[in-house]
């Protein structure tokens, strides 16, 4: 602790895992003052990343975060905005909020392919309820972007009889994600589910019936999906005075530029120390772990926040997961056979392993991510032998 006056009034702006976890960590490290969760949806928070898989393959309906909310002692304003923050007071679309602290969890929203048809996106349970009523068999669906989610959204709505085509601009699934090289060891996954995947897809607009792409073709759809990314939510801080870089830029502290003022998950755009630079991600795992970093600092910590990020997804009968950050100039090995229904892509730069895909290898990857956290000397050989434990390869 640090003799910076401790607050009394905590503020914070979306009510998300990272607006809930950071509720939670405040009242877990004693917090006992005022705590405004403002959150625009009508829903108590609730989880994302089931919304593309179990709900919408109908295993699941409901993936509300926390059933007690009235045990942390929150005074909750759902389907309230916040449109303005000058310095020790949030503005909302209902009330001004004045603040000791305020924390800045309001995420990422989906962007939108121009053109008058109509289009669905999934980023609330709203969009993913409804856009599961429309997941039937018969039902000709496209989908832009064969990215993460473009790929559940595939694996979702195949499984459920419809006909789909996912269109992707670049020229390998993934590709943005995790490189082309990677990316296209995936592609034949779609085949084998039944999905039609298109590449080097330029789509130039969504029409009534389907889409108009940008060499003058058409692809017919009952439904067009958007997965085309996000971007993160913080239009509403411009003019604010907080700096922003692609998210709230914050420190490694996840401090932001207006004192009192933090920011975690989707939106935060952190430094990390371990990669050399300002980075955001969308990913679940820091959304969940950011938070405690972000309490310890606003009760007057000096906590740093330097994660290696982590991410899943589970698309065409696997478990992919993603731990580091590969960055530029970073060496790609293989672990094992892409063929198998096991195998591994790492990345190193000079002789450390800084990045680690896995599929369906939930241990290599456990291990790897430690390689990543310790940041000691790999044998490449080593690591691309599948017979050896990822934890060997340790120099
Ligand atoms: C369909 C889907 C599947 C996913 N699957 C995975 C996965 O498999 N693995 C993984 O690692 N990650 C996954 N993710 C990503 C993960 O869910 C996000 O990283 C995580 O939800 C980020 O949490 P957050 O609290 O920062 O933002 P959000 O969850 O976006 O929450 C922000 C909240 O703030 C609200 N808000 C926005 N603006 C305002 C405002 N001005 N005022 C008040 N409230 C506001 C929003 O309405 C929202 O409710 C998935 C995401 C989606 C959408």
């Amino acid at each position: 602790m640090t003799s910076r006056s401790l607050p009394r009034r905590v503020v914070i702006a979306g009510a998300g895992l990272a607006g809930l976890r950071t509720a939670e960590e405040l009242r877990s490290l004693g917090y006992d003052g005022q705590l405004t969760l403002i959150g625009a949806e009508r829903h108590p928070p609730y989880d994302r990343p089931p919304l593309s898989k179990k709900l919408m393959t109908g295993q699941l309906d409901d993936t509300t975060l926390r059933e007690d909310l009235s045990g942390l002692g929150i005074d909750l304003r759902m389907g309230v905005q916040a449109t303005e923050v000058r310095p020790g007071v949030l503005q909302t679309s209902s009330d001004a909020h004045a603040f000791d602290a305020l924390v800045l969890a309001t995420g990422a929203r989906p962007v939108r392919l121009p053109g008058p048809g109509r289009q669905f996106v999934l980023r609330t349970i709203d969009d993913a309820l409804g856009l599961r009523e429309l997941f039937k068999k018969g039902t000709t669906l496209v989908i832009v972007g064969a990215g993460w989610l473009g790929a559940e959204l595939a694996t979702a709505a195949a499984g459920r009889g419809c006909l789909v085509t996912v269109l992707e601009g670049g020229r390998e699934p993934l590709a943005t994600a995790i490189g082309e090289q990677v990316g296209a060891l995936t592609r034949p996954w779609y085949g084998e589910h039944g999905v039609e995947l298109r590449l080097g897809q330029s789509v130039r607009s969504v029409e009534d019936g389907g889409i108009a792409l940008a060499d003058g073709g058409t692809v017919a759809a009952d439904v067009v999906v958007s997965a085309v990314g996000v971007r993160p939510e913080v239009g509403w801080l411009d003019g604010s005075g907080i700096a922003l870089d692609n998210g709230v830029a914050v420190d490694g502290e996840l401090r932001a530029s207006m004192p009192g003022v933090f920011a975690a998950g989707d939106c935060a755009a952190f430094e990390s120390a371990r990669f050399g630079r300002r980075l955001r991600f969308e990913h679940w795992d820091i959304a969940l772990h950011a938070p405690e970093v972000v309490a310890a600092n606003v009760l007057g910590g000096s906590v740093r926040y330097d994660p290696v990020p982590y991410f899943w997804s589970e698309q065409f009968g696997r478990m992919l997961q993603y731990a580091g950050w590969h960055g530029d100039g970073s060496r790609l090995l293989l672990r094992g056979d892409p063929a198998a229904p096991r195998w591994a892509a790492c990345w190193l730069a000079g002789p450390r392993l800084v990045a680690m895909l896995t599929v369906n290898l939930p241990r290599d990857l456990q291990q790897g991510r430690r390689l990543i956290e310790s940041a000691v000397r790999v044998e490449a050989g080593r690591l691309a032998d599948p017979a050896i434990p990822v934890r060997d390869s340790a120099r």
